[in-house]
């Protein structure tokens, strides 16, 4: 019990499964008792979780191209058309980045890269059907609502018919990547190119229709208030109401009922180096972490919670254990979007199985989908490979543009 009685009533109705308002969120937000906020969220992924099952994921993000129209002021890995240090893989390296990860593990790709001038659905049909071809057993979760929009429009057609064409071709799961911050204020301060907010959820709405599942993300710390942090969450929970009220399903799931729409929301903190937005103040550990519980608490529809160790840090992602979060993403086998922006956070296997195990959590390695692969239970169910290594460089930058994640011996 907190010393204020409305605090608690909202926490208690929470932590029981009932829905909250944005008010009331905003109120828990800025006003709960940090522990009491984190045993209410908690408690709700007691609830949805009873075998106590912390998942991790092994994934690689493969970028085609750094070449990009939109010109996002937070951005750090894009360059401009024509600009010297503009490039776009060829499919040999998309696909031998994809195998070294294979090798490693990784049951799932996140390719993503700028919006290219010449890009359309067709290149976006090559890149995906190249991808399954070769790898059938790769998930591809991959782009978002930005560029299935500027494909549309690059090649002049639908929204709906993008989708139809990229998931045919391969596309197994929208990532959310792009939404940063949706309310207009500072969604236009920080991507004035970018869509409205308002076109990203309809993306979202129109591939969830069409049997494509998604994650939804968000960007704190770029100046965005604290009540538009909470309308950013209000607009993903109303788009998800849609999904759930249609019965919208992923076509790839046969087994849950609750992984159509959103599958998971996962909120991570602005990283300041090499863009246009320096000098702005990033989230406090604090407001990150109690963004966490309370996100746990207002999203009633979307099952899973993912930590930012990458943004964040370790010790802050595995806090973040205790405030309601089930999922601990990936590995990262290679990342060079955020970490060209300052991220440095590294890890590996051994050590995310170790800080879900030390959180008394049970560890377990899952799929795009959150099918459980492996469950540690204990130590000698471990997976032993050491190469399974997180790979952060700067391939904005001149002079990285291969990056072996083995050593050549
Ligand atoms: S965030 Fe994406 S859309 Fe924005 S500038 Fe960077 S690559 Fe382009």
């Amino acid at each position: 019990m907190t010393a204020n009685r409305e605090i608690d009533d909202i926490l208690q109705r929470a932590a029981d499964g009932g829905r909250i308002t944005p008010e009331e969120a905003l109120l828990l937000y800025t006003d709960a008792p940090f522990h009491a906020l984190g045993e209410a969220a908690d408690t709700v992924r007691r609830r949805r979780y009873p075998d106590n099952v912390v998942t991790y994921l092994i994934d690689r993000n493969i970028n085609y191209t750094n070449v990009c129209v939109t010109a996002c002021k937070f951005c750090a890995f894009f360059r401009a058309p024509k600009h010297k240090d503009g490039w776009a893989h060829p499919m040999e390296e998309i696909l031998r980045r994809c195998g070294e990860a294979i090798d490693l593990g990784a049951t799932q790709v996140m390719l993503q890269g700028g919006h290219h001038p010449e890009f359309g659905v067709a290149y976006y049909e090559s890149l995906f059907s190249g991808v399954k071809e070769a790898y059938p057993q790769l998930m591809i979760h991959s782009i978002g609502p930005s560029e299935i929009l500027h494909m549309a429009k690059v090649d002049g057609v639908s929204i709906e018919e993008a989708i139809l064409r990229i998931k045919a071709a391969g596309l197994d799961s929208i990532a959310g990547a792009g939404a940063e911050m949706l309310p207009e204020r500072p969604r236009k301060a920080i991507a004035p190119l970018k869509e409205s907010g308002e076109r990203w959820i309809e993306v979202m709405t129109i591939a969830h229709r069409n049997g494509l599942s998604s994650t939804a993300t968000m960007m704190m710390g770029t100046g965005e208030t604290h009540a538009e942090r909470i309308e950013h969450i209000r607009m993903i929970r109303d788009c998800q109401d849609l999904a759930v009220a249609n019965g919208y399903q992923d076509t790839a799931v046969e087994t849950s009922h609750e992984l159509g729409g959103f599958r998971a929301f996962i909120p991570w903190t602005y990283q300041p180096e090499n863009n246009h937005l320096k000098g702005r103040t990033q989230a406090t550990t604090m407001e990150y972490l109690r963004f966490i519980a309370v996100s746990r608490l207002f999203f009633d529809n979307i099952a899973h919670l993912q930590a930012s160790w990458l943004t964040t840090g370790k010790d802050v992602g595995q806090l973040a254990l205790h405030l309601g979060v089930d999922d601990l993403g990936s590995i990262m086998l290679e990342e060079n979007v955020i970490s060209s922006a300052g991220a440095r956070h590294r890890s590996n296997l051994h050590e995310l199985i170790w800080m879900i195990r030390t959180a008394d959590r049970i560890p377990a390695w899952r799929d795009t989908l959150y099918n459980h692969l492996a469950v540690h239970r204990t130590e000698a169910d471990d997976p032993t490979d050491d190469r399974v290594v997180s790979h952060f460089s700067s391939i904005a930058m001149p002079g990285k543009k291969t990056l072996p994640l083995v050593d050549a011996k």
